[in-house]
């Protein structure tokens, strides 16, 4: 992805895509010092824009760096580099992380904390499993303890078994995967937060241990206003064969519909298209 036409903002200027580089002895690189927003632009507007700005900068605090740009300033770097690429409708990817620093050890406090932000065209991230619904493997790996890292921050290094498991699905023919959480309830996707269907009413995992998308918010909030009821509570991983239907949310997934999940299936019913379309309907406003 490296060697193409188009403009990076980076550290306050717009750069050649091919120009936007960072030295191999960065912080980040070698200790996941690294947060980033995954966002997407409909007809020339971000949506959640600011959400997602002061959700970077609040990742940054949680792993003890400060972004040396305002909610403001990250505002117009978002819009500057999609005017410059000509793009009305992206992704919008912004990322900090600490830079090269006087010294190679942990401790970082003098390393410039950088930020960057770039952008691409990216349909659904599921792709054809958007209509007929995306099938899900069991993570090996489990979301970790509140107690051993920030969970709450959308940290580089909350990824790394994300990449592990999203490998081993597709190498199990699956699209992805579903993690449990560190005491073995459900807890979500490699990239996306779930949602079941049963008897009428909606049922989530409780997120005090992986990512509060912000989809996923918006989502209980369209389904709310629609007058279903919401559980947010613990998912026992046996529920999976008594649900009827399930789908994924997030920015880069939207609303994708899943057909199974481990040998468990789903129908891609009436509520989950319906919430799929309220959804698009919002963000395309
Ligand atoms: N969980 C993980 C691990 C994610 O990467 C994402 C995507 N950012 C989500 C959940 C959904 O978050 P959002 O709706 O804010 O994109």
């Amino acid at each position: 992805y490296d060697d193409r036409d188009g403009k990076i903002w980076m550290d306050g200027t717009l750069v050649d895509w091919r120009d936007a580089n960072v030295h191999i002895l960065t912080h980040a690189l070698h200790y996941a010092s690294s947060v980033f927003e995954g966002e997407r632009c409909y007809n020339g507007t971000i949506f959640k824009s600011r959400q997602h700005s002061e959700r970077l900068r609040r990742s940054a605090n949680l792993l003890d760096m400060e972004i040396p740009f305002s909610v403001d300033e990250i505002e117009e770097a978002k819009y500057a580099m999609l005017k410059a690429n000509g793009w009305t409708d992206a992704y919008v990817r912004a990322v900090a992380w600490r830079g090269a620093g006087d010294d190679m050890g942990v401790s970082a406090r003098k390393n410039p904390v950088r930020l960057a932000v770039a952008g691409w065209e990216w349909g659904n991230y599921y792709g054809d499993a958007k209509m007929k619904g995306a099938r899900l493997d069991i993570a090996k790996w489990r979301r970790p303890d509140p107690r051993t890292i920030p969970v709450e921050a959308k940290a580089a290094g909350l990824y790394m078994i994300c990449t592990m498991s999203k490998h081993a699905a597709e190498d199990r023919g699956y699209s992805d995967a579903l993690f449990m959480d560190w005491r073995g309830y459900v807890a979500e996707a490699t990239g996306a937060n779930i949602f079941f269907v049963k008897d009428g009413e909606v049922h989530t995992p409780q997120a005090d241990c992986f990512l509060n998308g912000i989809t996923r918010q918006t989502v209980i909030g369209l389904l709310k206003d629609k007058g279903i009821t919401v559980h947010e509570r613990r998912i026992e991983p046996t529920e999976l064969a008594d649900f009827e239907q399930c789908w994924l949310t997030g920015t880069a997934a939207e609303v994708t519909p899943v057909s199974e999940i481990g040998g468990f299936t789903f129908e891609v019913g009436a509520l989950t298209r319906d919430i799929a379309e309220t959804y698009e309907k919002l963000v395309r406003r």
